[in-house]
């Protein structure tokens, strides 16, 4: 397996990342449906090193097109931000009519509920039909850091082809075993990273720091082109749970893959990453779980009346009174009612599974999970 670098500030080189490869014809045949996947999971455009670059994408769906493929671009953001405001204050509102490449919005559009034979921690999920019908997907993450699992790349951002809050379901079986699952039945045919511009800092993926990383990363296999992702911001993969786990189920290695174009060593820096402390690794792992009464009527509803494999219940949600301007758009993204604003926001701590998935869609980062 192999994984192509090229040192640039400019999106079309993405052409030559994929050159390296064997270019785009290795991975798409004509009359190919490929769908390509961004991360464009909230409102803040590509220069803060959110989401990937508008420009990017496209020049992938123009190499798609050249090959004779159809691509189509596909996406649902965090949980509860609506797409379509979601694309347009990221730049990808007027994608279609600027690109002239179609752009699906995965809340909207057909979804499908689906078993996951090898599940781990979710053994089904509802999944985007544009995506299961595919023939080819290419995966496009940004280079960026994640507060409960490091980094979020190429494996993380398959959680975006779950429809809107079916997503929970993922955060509160235990969220790095879950994202393993997903790939289990979600296969990146091509990964490319955007990290020309990426984030850094326990602020991830929303409100962390813009870091300048100058580099784009491809590779057909995505373990390795996220493990390849990892060292290039400086760490190591071993110590990043959801990876470490997709290697040891099979789906890809740590170390031995080919690299082209610049070497790991000449393009790596040290960022920084989110450390996780024992209680952190646990909560995101689906080991550590309580009583399933105290919030098993909210979990009943989300799963449609099917037990989730595994439950969450440690740590603490830390909510930043001077920061919270009260926008509530951390209320509906709680799986379990567990927020309330009456003047400030409060937690019912008695309710909360400590699944942050509050915490990702703050646009002030107001809210964070306890050192
Ligand atoms: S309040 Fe608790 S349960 Fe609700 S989203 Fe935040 S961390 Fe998860
Ligand atoms: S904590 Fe963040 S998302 Fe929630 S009300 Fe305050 S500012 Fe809005």
């Amino acid at each position: 397996m192999t994984v192509s670098i090229v040192r640039t500030k400019e999106a079309s080189h993405v052409r030559r990342a994929v050159e390296l490869l064997g270019g785009m014809e290795r991975f798409v045949a004509r009359g190919d449906g490929v769908v390509v996947k961004p991360n464009i999971c909230a409102g803040k455009d590509s220069s803060t090193g959110t989401v990937t670059d508008p420009e990017m994408v496209a020049e992938v769906c123009r190499m798609v097109a050249e090959c004779g493929g159809e691509p189509v671009v596909a996406e649902s953001p965090i949980y509860p931000f609506s797409a379509a405001r979601v694309f347009k204050r990221t730049g990808y509102g007027d994608f279609e009519s600027r690109y002239g490449f179609p752009m699906v919005d995965i809340d909207k559009a057909e979804s499908r509920e689906v078993q996951i034979p090898e599940g781990q921690a979710i053994d089904h999920s509802v999944i985007s039909d544009t995506v299961l019908k595919a023939d080819r997907l290419i995966n496009m993450p940004v280079l960026k850091t994640h507060f409960q699992t490091v980094v979020t790349l190429g494996l993380k951002n398959m959680k975006g082809v779950v429809v809107g809050k079916q997503k929970h379901l993922i955060h509160i079986s235990g969220l790095d075993q879950g994202i393993v699952d997903l790939n289990t039945i979600v296969r990146s045919d091509l990964t490319i990273i955007d990290g020309i511009i990426g984030m850094e800092g326990m602020g991830g993926p929303t409100n962390g720091r813009t870091a300048e990383m100058d580099v784009i990363v491809a590779g057909d296999n995505v373990v390795e082109t996220d493990a390849a992702g990892v060292m290039i911001m400086g760490g190591d993969p071993r110590r990043v749970k959801h990876i470490k786990l997709a290697a040891s189920r099979g789906l890809g290695s740590l170390e031995g893959f080919q690299v082209l174009g610049e070497s790991l060593e000449s393009v790596s820096t040290r960022r920084d990453l989110p450390r996780l402390t024992g209680v952190a690794r646990l909560l995101v792992s689906g080991i550590a779980m309580r009583s399933y009464n105290l919030f098993r009527n909210p979990l009943m509803r989300l799963t449609g009346g099917q037990r989730v494999k595994k439950r969450v219940l440690l740590g603490e949600l830390l909510i930043d009174e001077e920061n919270c301007d009260g926008c509530r758009v951390c209320i509906p993204a709680c799986p379990v009612d567990a927020l309330l604003f009456e003047d400030v926001l409060a937690c019912d701590r008695k309710a909360c599974i400590r699944c942050f998935c509050c915490a990702e869609v703050c646009p002030v980062g107001a809210l964070s999970k306890k050192a």
